[in-house]
């Protein structure tokens, strides 16, 4: 147990600072400073190792939290990234994006603020990655068997590296120019530069993990000649298909998703020339949908030089406290003040778009919104409510409705669930020997942790069926969906 009195002797959470406002706008490097290493140690030293950890059942991961909080309190950083490892391929990704749903289910957070264990794994992988610590794997013998990855998001690499250290030759396939999925081309670098990413790949190849950029599985090379070529392919497409909003004006320009505007900048910060580029220098932003990718938006915005950045929800503003219906230690929906938030701009609830609005050259310059009103459970616009917002550009950030479909329904033969995800079986398996889907491709929008939990046992189930048997770890199920996420 780490210190047994730390509980008592720190009764509230320390966090890195964010760097000031008006500074970090003038940039795209990530917002947080370095956390003194006294503070930190402060805080792994608050965790009770309780005797039922409720904090590895809200990780989906199962990560070892206890144990590396111990480390971490007396120093031995080196044993505590291998415990981390144990677990977590990628905590760099999980340390600086995970909503950390363990830390609703921290027993400590019953009646004190939960420890700060998010900012604890970042600040083992950061300090294992700076001191070296991080080597290649490399499996000690080969087996013969070959695997394709299609999509290299976290749910790919996650299941290329279990699958290349379990002796595998496995090559991941990426249709875009860069790998990482939407940790390359989604999420901005205030939130995670790229270099983490980079260092990521960097030991993935030294392992023997082969990575395939600019290449389409169904357009350049047939899904067909695919699973010709490998003994197994892993389908780790992404819910890439975004939700529309289908109103009077949609066809205006200006109008774009928020995805488009997003991949744009995250090339440009990557020293890429992008010609036309969507941006929001000079203008007034609406952006619509209230989750991550419109908080991304907010912040790609202010940094761009927008006049003004509005955010609208349909639906009510979330509680500031755990609302009774969500009892520790469920993850609850609580309203967010994330750094793009701190930086700026109007956030409105209960807004309901009703129509883009014209000027006389066809782009949009205002869009009409109405009150939202619940009726029988639906969310309609309010009768006599209506007003303008300014809108010169407008972001859609109202999530995504599954993966895409075309080749994979013609070529491949998949087939798709209710909620427009592509249906496996209890082995991430799908009716198709030898092809497995994992990720958000099968489980629909969700979480980097879960993609990565999904990758290492999807890895696990593709073992089995390549070799009979197999060690490695198989997470969670296709059907999990704990009280927490
Ligand atoms: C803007 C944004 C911000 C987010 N922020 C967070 C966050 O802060 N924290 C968090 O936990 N989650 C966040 N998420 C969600 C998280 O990014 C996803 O849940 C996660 O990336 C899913 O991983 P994946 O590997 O399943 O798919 P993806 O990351 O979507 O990767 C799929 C990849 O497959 C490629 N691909 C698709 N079809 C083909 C094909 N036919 N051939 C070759 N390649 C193909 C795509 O180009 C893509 O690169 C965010 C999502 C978005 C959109
Ligand atoms: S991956 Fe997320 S849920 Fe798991 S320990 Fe890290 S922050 Fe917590």
């Amino acid at each position: 147990m780490a210190d047994p009195k730390g509980f008592l002797k720190t009764q509230s959470r320390e966090l890195p600072k964010r760097r000031p406002v008006s500074v970090r706008l003038m940039d795209w490097k990530e917002v947080y400073e370095q956390q003194e290493s006294g503070a930190l140690r402060r805080q792994a030293g608050r965790c009770m190792d309780c005797g039922v950890p409720f904090c590895h059942q809200g990780c989906p991961l199962g990560n070892l939290i206890p144990e590396w909080n111990d480390l971490m309190w007396r120093g031995e950083g080196r044993q505590a990234i291998e415990r981390l490892h144990a677990t977590n391929n990628f905590p760099e990704f999980t340390g600086r994006l995970c909503p950390a749903p363990c830390e609703s289910s921290c027993v400590l957070g019953i009646n004190q603020p939960p420890v700060t264990i998010k900012q604890v794994e970042v600040s083992i992988i950061d300090q294992a990655f700076a001191n070296g610590w991080v080597t290649p794997h490399p499996p000690e013998r080969l087996t013969g068997k070959t695997v394709a990855v299609v999509g290299s998001g976290p749910a790919g690499l996650a299941a290329a590296q279990q699958l290349t250290r379990a002796g595998h030759t496995v090559a991941v396939y990426e249709r875009e120019d860069r790998i990482g999925g939407l940790l390359r081309y989604g999420i901005p670098d205030f939130k995670m530069e790229k270099k983490q990413l980079e260092q990521r790949i960097a030991q993935m190849q030294a392992e023997g993990t082969r990575f395939r950029a600019r290449v389409e599985i169904g357009r350049d090379i047939a899904w067909d000649d695919l699973r010709a070529r490998y003994d197994a392919v892993v389908v780790a497409t992404g819910a890439t298909v975004p939700r529309d909003l289908p109103i009077p004006g949609r066809d205006l320009s200006g109008i774009h998703f928020a995805m488009d505007y997003l991949v744009q900048q995250n090339k440009v910060g990557a020293g890429d020339t992008v010609a036309d580029q969507i941006t929001a220098e000079g203008k007034h932003v609406v952006v619509l949908g209230g989750g991550d990718t419109g908080a991304d938006c907010i912040g790609t915005a202010h940094r761009q030089g927008a006049l003004s950045v509005t955010n609208l929800a349909i639906g009510q503003q979330p509680p500031e406290e755990r609302p009774e219906a969500q009892p520790w230690p469920m993850f609850p929906t609580l309203f967010e003040v994330s750094s793009a938030h701190e930086e700026g701009g109007e956030r409105v609830y209960l807004a309901s778009t009703v129509e883009f609005l014209t000027n006389e050259v066809g782009e949009v310059r205002a869009i009409r919104v109405a009150e939202t009103e619940y009726v029988d459970g639906r969310r309609v616009p309010k009768a006599g409510t209506e007003r303008e917002v300014p809108a010169d550009l407008v972001l859609l950030a109202l999530g995504f409705t599954g993966p895409e479909r075309v080749t994979i329904e013609d070529q491949l033969r998949l087939t798709f669930d209710g909620h427009g995800s592509l249906e496996r079986g209890a082995t991430y398996e799908t009716g198709e020997p030898g092809v497995f889907v994992t990720g958000d491709a099968g489980r629909g929008q969700s979480l980097i942790v879960w993609a990565i939990a999904e990758g290492r046992a999807t890895a696990s189930a593709v073992d089995a069926y390549l070799e009979g048997e197999t060690v490695l770890p198989f997470p969670v199920k296709p059907t999990d969906r704990s009280i927490s996420v």
